[in-house]
């Protein structure tokens, strides 16, 4: 049996990381007032053709749709802002006249050609800050994400910004840019060709090495932003600026989604290869409405963590726990009396393993030595006759006898050497 491709599982080595993943991301967003949301990860199809939009390669080619018994056209959701946005306005969350400030974490999935870095299920951290136009909270976002791949020691980072301005904005640019690619059209990919009638932004994105010669010359997309758009863009650079905070603009940055306004962002590191983008992010000031809710601004990203765990797992320095204590039983009798000394290890903390076989003592102490624990706990008839209990020491050998009334006492030495 294997696991479907493109999806993998994460195997409690790993998922140690994930966790110390978890619990940066919480201890950061918390102190800036972000709060955590888990929405379903099954949506209905129409929310996603109505917010990533219908021209996108992922609601064209790459969403997990079906049917459900019911004959609903259901969606294995392949991002989280739409969710999210849907959860907004379905929980009428608008009504709380603040910002709302959100993070998630939680698998998405993408029906892609699997290769490094790029799964059919994959995971995302991302934040959404809803309910401001003020390029602050652009500058909020992108500083939260800075922040975080600094706490879990994510090295060499880029961020490459750019502003993609408004709808009217962009459809003028397209005009052009469409005039210019048009004269080169042989030369261009396939999927550039046929992006010419659908989506001819998205070939700025080209990955294609001909494509992207061309480009080179192409108009650029700020010599059409109005004054609103271009002012936007200067604050936000000001404040990152203000922070110190390192960014390229790069004006031919667009998202693969159709939702977003003015700033779009991509943070990249250099060592991925062509997947080398591990967060994208930017506006999206209509989608709210767009889905039915009140006109509500907002900004967000989002972080792949499978592609950010590939870079930071050798500098991450967080380790399994071994048991320190290994229970090994004998006979009947300590089988039913082994509960309350477990309990008591519970109360003072103490990781433990009990052992399971069914067989003599001897095999079970040198299970003991091969689980890394330092103590082996025995207790068979003799101990429980005269209310003790065994503790033999793994690193020195030396093994004693204690009062079951002295276990608690004895196990705060014992946390205190370990
Ligand atoms: P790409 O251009 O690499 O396909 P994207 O623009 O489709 O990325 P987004 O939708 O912006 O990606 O998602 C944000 C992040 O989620 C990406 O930067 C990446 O780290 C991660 N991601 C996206 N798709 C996948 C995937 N199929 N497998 C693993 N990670 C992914
Ligand atoms: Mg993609």
């Amino acid at each position: 049996m294997q696991p479907l491709r493109g999806t993998r599982d994460i195997l409690p080595d790993d998922i140690i990381l994930w966790q110390h993943i978890y619990n940066k991301a919480k201890e950061i967003l918390d102190l800036s007032n972000y709060s955590e949301i888990r929405t379903p990860i099954l949506e209905s199809t129409s929310l996603f053709n109505r917010s990533i939009g219908n021209e996108t390669d992922i609601v064209n080619k790459e969403m997990y749709t079906f049917f459900d018994q019911g004959k609903r056209e259901i969606t294995l959701r392949p991002e989280g802002t739409a969710s999210i946005v849907r959860s907004f306005v379905s929980n009428r969350l608008y009504q709380e006249n603040k910002t709302n400030r959100l993070w998630y974490l939680g698998p998405m999935f993408r029906y892609e050609r699997p290769q490094q870095g790029r799964q059919r299920q994959f995971h995302q951290l991302g934040i959404e800050c809803i309910g401001s136009i003020n390029p602050m909270a652009d500058t909020e976002v992108i500083r939260l994400a800075t922040q975080l791949l600094q706490e879990l020691q994510c090295p060499n980072y880029k961020i490459e910004i750019n502003s993609i301005g408004n709808l009217q904005e962009r459809n003028l640019y397209k005009e052009s840019l469409i005039k210019y690619l048009i004269s080169y059209k042989e030369d261009l990919d396939t999927d550039s060709q046929k992006r010419l009638k659908t989506n001819p932004l998205r070939i700025l994105d080209s990955k294609n090495k001909k494509t992207q010669e061309i480009l080179k010359q192409a108009p650029s997309l700020n010599r059409y932003l109005g004054s609103e758009s271009r002012t936007h863009f200067d604050s936000v650079c000001q404040y990152l600026n203000e922070l110190n905070i390192e960014y390229y603009i790069n004006d031919k940055l667009v998202r693969g989604l159709d939702y977003y306004n003015y700033t779009a962002f991509e943070i990249k590191v250099d060592k991925l290869g062509s997947q080398d983008t591990i967060c994208g992010g930017g506006r999206y000031d209509c989608l709210i409405e767009q889905l039915g809710g009140p006109y509500t601004p907002a900004v967000g990203w989002a972080i792949g963590i499978e592609r950010l765990l590939s870079i930071i797992k050798n500098n991450l320095n967080v380790k399994t726990k071994n048991p320190i204590i290994y229970i090994a039983t004998q006979g009947i009798e300590a089988q039913r009396k082994i509960w309350n000394i477990i309990r008591t290890l519970e109360k003072c903390k103490i990781n433990f393993e009990l052992d399971l076989y069914n067989n003599n003592l001897q095999k079970k102490i040198k299970r003991a030595y091969k689980s890394n624990a330092s103590i082996c706990l025995i207790l068979g008839d003799d101990e429980i006759d005269k209310k003790e209990i065994t503790l033999k020491y793994l690193n020195t050998n030396i093994q004693k006898r204690i009062f079951t009334t002295e276990l608690s006492k004895e196990l705060k030495t014992i946390l205190r050497t370990n």
